[in-house]
């Protein structure tokens, strides 16, 4: 097609498309260095219940601190992860750095802390299994305090098989979340064979839930419909006080956002475990 436009397309496009493969290119060959190179490490976002403010744990959040591409979005390194074939060895280190870290706060007597930890539809393989609970036993931590998060369409991408991998997971006795809740396009009968837990309300849904309505409505859907299975439902993407107050008024379980904290820093958590109220 190009051709039978003319030489001059060419010129148009090339330029274009080279910037993408480069780029494509540089991150492949970044990530692949990254871990030995200790540019990945881990973020922890506060989660608190509603209405008390009392803080149950963090989700885990990966970060790539690249010496040659400088600080990376999670948004475009995990696909390429993916793509690589990485994604499994990454997702291994952020599963077991954030037990590792758990473990210490649970030693200073955080006991009631729980972590969460993002997973990608590639490592929904049986070995999960065994690698999730050999990182519970190194770090010494009861099942009871990791939870999983998994986003409606990478457990779309192959539903057979999240069926017996969250069965499974579910028999170690940890916890199992449903990530960017509604988003996903898929049909809601698919809940009542996930022996999931947790429904996290996309942050799409809460950034206008004080403008628009239809926002508001699926918000409050999304609550009913967890309460009705008794899931418990965490809304994320929390920025301000008046959708904390909707978000309170339609009795959501718990909140995370930059309202309360940004993802933070090991050190910055033991900060926060000295304030004994919360500003909010
Ligand atoms: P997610 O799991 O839905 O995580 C929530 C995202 O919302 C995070 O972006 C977080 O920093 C951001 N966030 C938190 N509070 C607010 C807020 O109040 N307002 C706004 N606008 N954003 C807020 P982040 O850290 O850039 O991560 C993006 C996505 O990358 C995550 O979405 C998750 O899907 C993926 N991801 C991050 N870490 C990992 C990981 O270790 N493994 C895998 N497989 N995916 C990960
Ligand atoms: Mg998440
Ligand atoms: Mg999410
Ligand atoms: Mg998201």
């Amino acid at each position: 097609y190009a051709k039978s436009q003319g030489r001059n397309n060419f010129q148009f496009y090339l330029p274009a498309m080279n910037e993408v493969t480069s780029r494509q290119l540089s991150l492949e060959a970044g990530l692949k260095e990254a871990i030995e190179r200790d540019e990945l490490y881990l973020v922890y976002q506060p989660k608190y219940t509603l209405p008390q403010h009392k803080l149950t744990g963090f989700e885990t959040l990966l970060r790539w601190e690249s010496n040659t591409l400088g600080s990376i979005s999670p948004m475009e390194f995990i696909p390429v992860a993916e793509e690589i074939g990485m994604i499994e060895l990454i997702g291994h280190w952020v599963l077991n750095q954030a037990c590792q870290q758990l473990s210490v706060w649970h030693q200073i007597g955080h006991t009631d802390l729980t972590i969460a930890v993002n997973l990608s539809a590639k490592q929904l393989k049986t070995d999960l299994v065994s690698i999730v609970q050999a990182a519970l036993a190194v770090a010494n931590l009861p099942a009871s305090a990791l939870e999983l998060e998994i986003t409606e369409s990478s457990i779309m991408k192959n539903p057979t098989d999240a069926v017996t991998i969250f069965t499974q997971l579910k028999e170690l006795g940890i916890s199992l979340a449903i990530d960017d809740f509604g988003t996903g396009y898929s049909s809601l009968s698919y809940l009542k064979h996930f022996p999931v837990d947790t429904l996290k309300i996309d942050k799409s849904f809460v950034h206008d839930i004080d403008s628009k309505k239809a926002d508001a409505t699926i918000t409050t859907a999304i609550i009913a419909l967890a309460k009705s299975l008794q899931l418990e439902v965490v809304a994320e993407g929390v920025e301000n006080h008046k959708q904390l107050s909707l978000l309170t008024d339609y009795q959501c379980d718990q909140v995370q956002g930059f309202l309360f904290n940004k993802p933070l820093t090991p050190d910055e958590c033991d900060h926060l475990f000295f304030k004994t109220a919360q500003a909010i």
